[in-house]
C-alpha cells in the first residue's frame, strides 16, 4: 500500500495576504510542497521581497496586487495570474484578514465594515472569482479559509473579528454544498494564536505572558504547526475532506469553563 499524496507538484496557488505573517509563511510551504505561488496582497512592491526570497530557494514563485474587499482589483489580480501561469488557479488560500478592536458598544460602522469586508467578504469574493473560472472548464480546485479559533468561541473587544470568523467558518460548509459536485473541496483551518512578527512584542509584554499562562499548552503555536494542516487540506491527501474545519490550537479550545 501507498503512503498518501501530500504533493503539490503542478499545482498553481494563489495566497492573499501574502506579503508578511502567516500568508508570507503559507506561500513558502506550498511552493517547497511543489506548487507554483502568486502571492497577493495590495502592495505589490512589499510582495517582491517574499517572491525574490523563494526565488532564491529555486521555487516558482510570482506577486500580483489584490485588494481582497475591492471586487474589481480581486478579479484584476486573477486575470494577471492566469496570464503569467497560463492556465486558471487550482489551489486558494483566503488569508488575508485585521483583527480590529474595541467593545462591542464602542465599534464604528467603519470599524466593523474593515474588519468584516476583509475577513468575510474578501474570502467570499475571491473565492467567487476562484470558482468562477473553473467552472466553465470542469477544473477541480482547493479552497482553504483561513478562519480561527475566535470563530469558534469568543473573547472580548473583538465581536467583529469573533463575527467575521464565525461566519467564515459557515461560509465554507455552504460552498463545499454547492461545490463538492464541482470537484472543488472547501475547507478552513482555526489556528489558535500563533506567534508572528507582529504580535511578538505583545506576547513579551505582561498582559501577553498572562495570556500565556491561561493557555491549554501554556505556549504560542509556531507557524510551521500550521504546515501539516496545510498540506493535508491542500493536497490529494485530503481528497475526500470537504466542507471541514481543522482547529490547530495546542487544545485552547479545551479550556476548562
Ligand atoms: P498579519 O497582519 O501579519 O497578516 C495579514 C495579511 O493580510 C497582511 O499581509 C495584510 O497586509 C493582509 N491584508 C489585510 N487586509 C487586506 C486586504 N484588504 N487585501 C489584501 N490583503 C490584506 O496577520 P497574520 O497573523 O499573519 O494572520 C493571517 C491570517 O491568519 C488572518 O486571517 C488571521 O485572522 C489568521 N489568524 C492568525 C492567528 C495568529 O495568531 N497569528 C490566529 C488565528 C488566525
Amino acid at each position: 500500500m501507498s503512503l498518501p499524496d501530500f504533493s503539490l507538484s503542478g499545482r498553481r496557488a494563489l495566497v492573499t495576504g501574502a506579503s508578511g505573517g502567516l500568508g508570507r509563511h503559507f506561500a513558502g510551504v506550498l511552493a517547497r510542497a511543489g506548487a507554483t505561488v502568486v502571492l497577493a496582497a495590495r502592495r505589490a512592491e512589499a510582495l517582491a521581497d517574499a517572491v525574490e526570497e523563494l526565488r532564491a530557494e529555486g521555487l516558482q514563485a510570482h506577486a500580483v496586487a489584490m485588494d481582497v474587499t475591492d471586487e474589481a482589483s480581486v478579479a484584476a489580480a486573477f486575470a494577471a495570474a492566469e496570464q503569467v501561469l497560463g492556465a486558471p488557479l487550482d489551489l486558494l488560500v483566503n488569508n488575508a484578514g485585521v483583527a480590529g478592536e474595541g467593545f462591542a458598544h464602542e465599534i464604528t460602522v467603519a470599524g466593523w465594515d474593515q474588519v468584516v469586508d476583509t475577513n468575510l467578504k474578501g474570502p467570499w469574493l475571491v473565492s467567487r472569482e476562484f470558482v468562477q473560472r473553473l467552472l466553465p472548464q470542469a477544473l477541480p480546485g482547493v479552497v482553504i479559509h483561513i478562519s480561527s479559533i475566535l470563530g469558534q468561541r469568543v473573547a472580548q473587544s473583538v465581536s467583529a473579528y469573533c463575527a467575521s470568523k464565525a461566519g467564515l467558518l459557515h461560509l465554507t460548509e455552504a460552498q463545499a454544498l454547492e461545490w463538492s459536485r464541482h470537484g472543488i473541496r472547501v475547507n478552513a483551518m482555526a489556528p489558535g494564536y500563533i506567534e508572528t512578527d507582529l504580535n511578538r512584542e505583545f506576547f513579551q509584554s505582561e498582559p501577553g505572558l498572562r495570556l500565556i499562562k491561561r493557555m491549554t499548552a501554556r505556549r504560542l503555536g509556531r507557524a510551521e504547526e500550521l504546515d501539516g494542516a496545510l498540506l493535508l487540506l491542500a493536497s490529494p491527501a485530503g481528497s475526500f475532506i470537504n466542507g471541514s474545519v481543522i482547529t490547530v490550537d495546542g487544545a485552547h479550545l479545551c479550556s476548562s469553563l
